[in-house]
C-alpha cells in the first residue's frame, strides 16, 4: 500500500498532517540555496530529490546502493510496456526526435518537448491522476515534418520491417493526437455495459474480458500478463525465462552482485527475489515477502518487482516497481524516541483516567531516504509505503513502514512561496511558516501516526470494535484524535527534554504549527470544487477541529482582509486548552463508542462549509498557478573504479534536468 503526497500542500492517506515535513535544523540552512523546483510543464511539476545522508554511508553500504540502483533502471521499461502496449516505442519517437532537433520547427519542437516531459513524468500519455489520456497539440503534419528533418539529422526511428517513415507516422498518428483511442489507463466505472478490461488502457491484458474468468484458474495473478490466444486464455508469466526475460535478467545480475555488501537477513531477502525472479512461483514470492519483512534492522533496503496493483481494474495484477533507500537514523530515531516514551504521553492525556491505556506501545516506522525510484514510483513518487500487501504474511509476519522524509522534504521546499503568503495575515507568521513549517509538519505527523493512534482504551461493551459503533464517522473522528493528540503535546516541555525539539525555538515551533492547521482548514477547500460538503475522512477531521476551536475558544479569528478571507490563530495558549477540552470529548466519543455525539460534531463543524468561502478559496489558489502533482529527477550515482576492476567509491550528483536524466536511462542522451 502507498500514500500518496500528490503535490504541494497535499493531504495524505493517514500521514496524518498536512503532509509537510521534516528537515532537523541544520539541515534547513544547507538546504535553502539549492534548486528544489526545477520547471512547471502544464500541471505538473519537476523537482529535485537529494539524498543528502549517502556520502556518510560506508563504502560498503555504497556499492550496495550503487548495485541494487542499477536493478532498479534495469527494470524501468518493464512498467513503461505494462502501462501501455505502445508506450516504448512512442518515447523512441519521441526522444528520437528531440535529440535530432536541429532542423525542426522551433514551435513544433517546444510543442513535442512539452508534451514528451508530460509522457515521461506520467510513464506514457495518461494522466497520472486522472488516468485520461492526453494528446499532443501539434498538428499531425507538423510532427511529421519534425519527424523527417530529424531523420534528416540522423534519427533512427522504431520503423518496422517493410515500413516507410511516414507509414509509422500515420500507424502512430491516433496514439499521439487521438484522445478517443484507448482513452483511459484503468477505467474501474467504465459504465453499464461496458467491460473493466476492456476500457483499460494497460498492457496487464491483452482481448480479456472478466467474462472469461469463468471456469479458468489464475495461477499467476500477480506477475503474470493474461493473453487470450485462439479462445483461450495464457498466462505470460514475468520471470527470467518467462515475459520480460531479458530485463528481469539484468536485474537479477544486479541483484547477485549486491548480495555480498548486503547484511545477512537483507541477503537473504535478495536471495529469495532472486529465487522469485527465477521462477514466478507464488510460493517464491511468499518466501520473498517474509524474508523481507524479517530484515527489518538493515541500513539500506529496496523494493524491486510486481507490487502494488492500483493500475490493474480487477486489483489482481501487479505493476513493475524499484526504490533503493537507506534509514535516515536521526529521524527514525526521533520516531523511535517518541515510541519508547508512549506511555509517558499516555499517562497525561487530557481525558478521564478510564480511557487511558496501560503497556501502550508505540507505533514505529522508518524514515527512509530514497536514492531512486522507477517504475511506477517514479518520476510520480508516494511519500509512505507498507508492504508487503499479501495479507496472510501480513497477519503472521508483520509489515514494515516506511515514510519517504526526503520526499516530503521536496515537497515541502518546493513550494511556491505564495502558497503561504496567500493566507498568512502577517509577515511574521509567513517567515515562522517558511523556518519552521517542515519540521513542525513532521514532528506532529510522527506524533499523530506514534502516539496519536496508539492511544487510548475503549469501554469494555465495545469488544474492541469502535468501527462496529461509531460506523461512517469513525475514520474522521479517528483521524481527529490522532491529530489533537499532536497538537495538545506539541508544547509540552518534555519534547525539548526529550531533544525532539530545540528548546530555544519551542514557542515558534508551536506557532508555526498551530498557524498553518488553522490555515489549512480554509486552504483545504480549493480541492472540493463541486458542491458544499467533505467526504474526505482528514479533510474532515482536520475543518472539524479548526471550525470547534472557532466556536469553542478565542484561539482563533475569522478576518477579511481586500475582500480576502483569513483565518488568524491568535493565542496559542487558548489553542492548546481548546484542544486539550475537544480531545477529552473525542476520546470519550471513541471509548463508548457515542454514535450520535460523534455524528452531531461532525455534522455541526465539519462536514458542510459556505460555497461563497470555497469559491473565493478556488480563485485565491487558480491565481498563484499551484501544480497538480510533481515529477522527481532522481539522484544519479557513478562508481569509481579501480585499478584491479574493483569499485573503490561511489559519487552522488543531482542532474536537475529532467531531460538530461530521462534520455540517459534510456540510453539516448547524445
Ligand atoms: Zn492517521
Amino acid at each position: 500500500m502507498v500514500v500518496l503526497g500528490l503535490s504541494v500542500g497535499s493531504v495524505a492517506a493517514c500521514g496524518g498532517g498536512v503532509s509537510r515535513s521534516p528537515d532537523q535544523a541544520p539541515a534547513v540552512d544547507r538546504a535553502v540555496d539549492r534548486p528544489y523546483l526545477l520547471e512547471r510543464v502544464g500541471e505538473a511539476a519537476v523537482v529535485q530529490l537529494y539524498a543528502d545522508g549517502f556520502d556518510a554511508l560506508p563504502l560498503d553500504q555504497k556499492i550496495l546502493v550503487y548495485h541494487l540502483y542499477r536493478a532498479a533502471l534495469a527494470g524501468r521499461d518493464i512498467f513503461y510496456d505494462q502501462r501501455y502496449m505502445h508506450n516504448l516505442d512512442m518515447r523512441e519517437v519521441l526522444e528520437q526526435i528531440l535529440t535530432h532537433a536541429d532542423g525542426v520547427d522551433p514551435e513544433t519542437r517546444a510543442e513535442v518537448e512539452h508534451y514528451t516531459k508530460l509522457f515521461w513524468i506520467n510513464t506514457g500519455p495518461y494522466n497520472n491522476l486522472t488516468a485520461r489520456k492526453f494528446v499532443l497539440t501539434s498538428s499531425p503534419e507538423a510532427f511529421a515534418a519534425a519527424a523527417h528533418a530529424a531523420a534528416a539529422s540522423g534519427a533512427a526511428f522504431p520503423i518496422r520491417d517493410g515500413e516507410t517513415l511516414d507509414a509509422m507516422l500515420a500507424r502512430m498518428a491516433p496514439l499521439f493526437f487521438d484522445a478517443s483511442v484507448d482513452p483511459s489507463v484503468t477505467s474501474k466505472t467504465p459504465g453499464a455495459g461496458q467491460d473493466i478490461l476492456a476500457a483499460s488502457a494497460n498492457n496487464l491484458y491483452v482481448d480479456v474480458t472478466m467474462d472469461d474468468f469463468e471456469g479458468f484458474t489464475e495461477q499467476y495473478a500477480l506477475n503474470s500478463r493474461l493473453v487470450k490466444r485462439d479462445g483461450r486464455l495464457v498466462e505470460e508469466v514475468y520471470k527470467i525465462d518467462g515475459k520480460y526475460g531479458q530485463p528481469i535478467a539484468e536485474i537479477v545480475g544486479h541483484l547477485e552482485a549486491a548480495v555480498p555488501y548486503a547484511t545477512a537477513p537483507m541477503a537473504e531477502a535478495l536471495r529469495a527475489l532472486i529465487r522469485f525472479y527465477q521462477t514466478g512461483e507464488a510460493a517464491d514470492r511468499e518466501a520473498y515477502d517474509i524474508a523481507w519483512v524479517r530484515d527489518d534492522a538493515s541500513p539500506v533496503d529496496t523494493i524491486n518487482g510486481f507490487i502494488e496493483v492500483y493500475m490493474d481494474a480487477r486489483g489482481a495484477k501487479g505493476a513493475w516497481e524499484a526504490l533503493v533507500y537507506y534509514v535516515n537514523r536521526e529521524k527514525t530515531e526521533a520516531i523511535r524516541t517518541l515510541a519508547e516514551n508512549a506511555q509517558w504521553f499516555e499517562d497525561r492525556m487530557p481525558w478521564e483516567p478510564q480511557y487511558r491505556k496501560e503497556g501502550v506501545r508505540g507505533i514505529t516506522a522508518n524514515a527512509i531516504d530514497v536514492v531512486i525510484e522507477t517504475g511506477e514510483s517514479g518520476p510520480v513518487t508516494p511519500i509512505g509505503i507498507n508492504l508487503p500487501n499479501d495479507q496472510a504474511v501480513r497477519e503472521e509476519h508483520g509489515s514494515k513502514s516506511v515514510s519517504l522524509s526526503n520526499v516530503v522534504v521536496t515537497y515541502d521546499r518546493s513550494m511556491p512561496a505564495e502558497f503561504r503568503t496567500e493566507f498568512a495575515w502577517t509577515p511574521e507568521e509567513v517567515a515562522r511558516a517558511e523556518r519552521w513549517s517542515s519540521f513542525a509538519g513532521e514532528l506532529t505527523t510522527n506524533m499523530h501516526e506514534v502516539i496519536g493512534h496508539a492511544s487510548g482504551r475503549l469501554a469494555d461493551h465495545l469488544d474492541g470494535n469502535p468501527q462496529a459503533a461509531l460506523n461512517e464517522q469513525y475514520s474522521a473522528l479517528e483521524e481527529s484524535r490522532a491529530d489533537l493528540v499532536a497538537l495538545y503535546f506539541l508544547p509540552d516541555p518534555k519534547l525539548a527534554e526529550l531533544g525532539l525539539v530545540p528548546a530555544e525555538s519551542h514557542d515558534e515551533i508551536v506557532l508555526a504549527e498551530y498557524e498553518g492547521y488553522t490555515r489549512n482548514a480554509i486552504v483545504q477547500l480549493r480541492r472540493v470544487r463541486e458542491g458544499t460538503q467533505l467526504e474526505e475522512d482528514h479533510m474532515r477531521n482536520r475543518q472539524m477541529i479548526v471550525r470547534w476551536l472557532m466556536d469553542n475558544t478565542n484561539a482563533i479569528e475569522e478576518r477579511e482582509r481586500d475582500g480576502k478571507t483569513f483565518y488568524v490563530m491568535r493565542d496559542a495558549s487558548a489553542f492548546r486548552e481548546g484542544v486539550g477540552r475537544l480531545l477529552a470529548e473525542v476520546q470519550r466519543i471513541k471509548s463508548e463508542g457515542d454514535y450520535d455525539a460523534a455524528k452531531q460534531l461532525f455534522e455541526s463543524h465539519g462536514i458542510h462549509f459556505e460555497s461563497a468561502l470555497r469559491d473565493q478559496v478556488v480563485e485565491r489558489v487558480d491565481a498563484l498557478d499551484l501544480p497538480s502533482y510533481s515529477g522527481f529527477v532522481q539522484p544519479k550515482l557513478d562508481a569509481v573504479i579501480g585499478a584491479d576492476g574493483a569499485i573503490t567509491d561511489v559519487t552522488i550528483s543531482y542532474p536537475n534536468d529532467l531531460m538530461t536524466q530521462m534520455l540517459e536511462y534510456s540510453g539516448n542522451l547524445p
